[in-house]
């Protein structure tokens, strides 16, 4: 099999004529965290749409671990173990963070989740999701609803109901985005912990958590690769020096 987890080649989409991605070829290796980044409007977020297939490229194909999804769904997706960080996770805010981590794993297990005659289903569910809620750091929270949960928490709680998909390709969209500083520091450690046995490929802003975290980073600018490497020779190259400056 290929090093490679996820393989894009010419990646593009436009917009009404405006290219947003361009020609945009992608390798994230087996067992990496991989990070996308780049100035604002460089192509980041619609980058990740298309490779979750929340958008349909206008040119180009993605493979994972070997096999094309370019016509795939984002369900089809994440059903082959690519999944994105918010994907299953619209946080049910009335519902505790242990009840939310249940339902994930009753969908995972079994598509659809009937509310009316759930909760004889998600009993079963309990010691995995405590486990789940143990891994990211959520134990103490388990009878809170997810609403009165500190934001750098239900960022955890989502995080948890991501892994309940088992997912070998997390893809985690912003993870420290408006989060203090302490959160930032518990989510890079989360994200330390929980990388083994997966790849995981970010878009993030924060970039000492890029440099802390990243074996490899792809630099988009106007929608196009401008540089890739570790952390060292990306923020040595001069274009993207220039490119971040230059917003
Ligand atoms: P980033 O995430 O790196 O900030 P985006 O992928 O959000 O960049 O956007 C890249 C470019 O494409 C921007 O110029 C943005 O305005 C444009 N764009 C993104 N989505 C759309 C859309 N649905 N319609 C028109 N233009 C879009």
């Amino acid at each position: 099999m290929s090093d490679y987890v996820l393989e894009a080649q010419g990646l593009s989409k436009g917009f009404r004529g405006f290219m947003a991605v361009q020609g945009v070829d992608l390798n994230v290796e087996n067992g990496s965290i991989h990070a996308l980044i780049g100035p604002n409007g460089a192509g980041k977020t619609t980058c990740f749409n298309l490779l979750t297939k929340f958008l349909q490229p206008s040119a180009g194909r993605i493979a994972f671990e070997g096999q094309d999804i370019t016509q795939l769904s984002p369900a089809g997706v994440a059903r082959r173990g690519m999944v994105r960080s918010f994907q299953i996770s619209a946080v049910f805010g009335h519902m505790t963070a242990l009840e939310n981590v249940r339902i994930a794993l009753a969908r995972a297990r079994g598509g659809n989740f009937d509310f009316w005659r759930g909760e004889r289903v998600l009993i079963r569910f309990n010691d995995r999701a405590l486990a789940l809620l143990d891994d990211v750091g959520l134990s103490d929270s388990a009878g809170v609803p997810a609403v009165a949960l500190s934001y750098g928490r239900k960022r955890a709680l989502e995080i948890a109901t991501t892994l309940a998909l088992e997912p070998r390709l997390m893809l985690l969209d912003e993870p420290t985005a408006g989060m203090t500083e302490a959160d930032v520091g518990r989510i890079v450690a989360l994200i330390r912990k929980i990388r083994a046995g997966r790849t995981i490929l970010m878009v993030e802003h924060n970039l000492s958590v890029v440099s802390g975290l990243s074996d490899r980073i792809t630099v988009l600018a106007r929608g196009r690769v401008l540089a890739e490497g570790d952390y060292a020779s990306v923020s040595a190259n001069e274009a993207v020096v220039t490119a971040y400056l230059g917003t």
